[in-house]
């Protein structure tokens, strides 16, 4: 597959899959780890007023006033944020910006976000590939072996991603005490679900970055906002490549949606909490049908069947119009992750489920 006018590496990217965005209405969707519940009805607000103000000019290039925002959030200096269109673009500028040194190469799990090796392949980073441990919890021993004379960075997701497992905050604090001289990259997409920041740690350790998004937790997929944190040269190393790249990646509707998502604390307690409890409220149930389920931290589970292929049993809830995701490489091709939905999404699967299971149509 490639084609005489692409560029030499075309041919050899593996581009993302994201998870299937079927047409509204037909499928219950628990596939992509989006929120079940609308954004803050103060960030529609905003974003609705920013529509109606302004969109004839570019908007604030550095995304500056939800830098302060989110920084005051945090109680860390706005230079020590960075904003980009998603998080998946901030950790593209991660790649790109911080990991790209000659004769060293990365380390991320062998079981974590996808996107890892896909940026490593388009910006030509080497990369090995570090198994979890048996319960696919994350092994420090590896990293903390690791060289700096061969090690650029290391990069993972915590809590990790498909696995829901997540990683105290005093083994990320005992790898960056070990490791001074590599970057570390902690991706905490599902960290408001239970997992414990990493963020307060940026002043002490100036090789940390901390990736966030307004995708998961705060139900705003739809705008793309992501963040990197981190000290003030990490950050500026990345704004550095953005305005190579791109100098406006955060629109004003965005960027209004954003900084109120963050004033509005009372909704995003309450959605988190929601979801946190239909996923207690899941978890048991699926227990009960028989599923393997291991500890999640974040809005969605990872199961297995110890009886029916994971395969036939994502196609039967496709039947029930029920949308879940399906990795199909080893070692978790038997495992389905699902995203918590609503309360009434989670009966659903729980009621489809057992009738698929019962009536032994798989
Ligand atoms: C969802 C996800 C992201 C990407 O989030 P966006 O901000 O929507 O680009 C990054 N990392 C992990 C581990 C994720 O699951």
């Amino acid at each position: 597959m490639s084609n005489q006018f692409w560029s030499d590496i075309v041919g050899e990217l593996k581009p993302y899959v994201p998870g299937e965005q079927p047409k509204e209405g037909l499928f219950i969707k628990l596939n992509s780890n989006e929120s079940p519940y609308e954004p803050s009805p103060k960030a529609m607000q905003a974003m609705e007023k920013a529509i109606h103000g302004g969109l004839a000019l570019y908007p604030e290039a550095d995304a500056t006033p939800v830098r302060e925002a989110v920084a005051k959030y945090y109680d860390i200096a706005p230079d020590q944020v960075f904003v980009g269109n998603g998080s998946d673009e901030a950790l593209a500028h991660v790649f790109n910006g911080l990991f790209r040194h000659a004769g060293k190469h990365i380390l991320f799990p062998n079981i974590t976000y996808s996107f890892y090796p896909t940026y490593a392949k388009l910006y030509s980073v080497p990369y090995k590939e570090v198994p979890l441990a048996d319960d696919f919890s994350l092994d420090l021993t590896p990293y903390l072996a690791a060289s700096s004379d061969e090690v650029a960075a290391i990069i993972f997701a915590n809590p990790n991603a498909p696995t829901s497992v997540a990683l105290g905050l005093d083994k990320i604090e005992q790898l960056l005490q070990a490791q001074p001289n590599i970057v570390i990259v902690v991706d905490e997409a599902y960290v408001d679900f239970g997992g414990e920041t990493a963020i307060p740690l940026i002043k002490k350790y100036p090789n940390l970055v901390v990736i966030q998004t307004l995708s998961k937790s705060r139900s705003l997929a739809g705008i793309r906002v992501g963040f990197a944190f981190g000290q003030a040269s990490l950050m500026e190393a990345l704004v550095r490549v953005k305005n190579s790249f791109n100098s406006y990646p955060i629109d004003r509707v965005a960027q209004a949606g954003a900084i109120a998502a963050f004033e509005d604390e009372e909704y995003f307690q309450k959605t988190r909490k929601m979801i946190m409890d239909s996923r207690e409220y899941l978890m048991a149930e699926v227990k009960r049908l028989g599923f393997q389920v291991l500890p999640s931290s974040t809005n969605f589970i990872f199961m297995r069947h110890p009886q029916y292929d994971a395969a036939k049993i994502a196609a039967a809830l496709r039947e029930h119009r029920l949308l879940v995701r399906h990795f199909k490489q080893a070692p978790i091709e038997q495992y389905l992750r699902v995203t918590i939905g609503t309360q009434e999404n989670c009966e659903n699967l729980v009621n489809a489920l057992s009738e698929i299971l019962s009536k032994g149509i798989i």
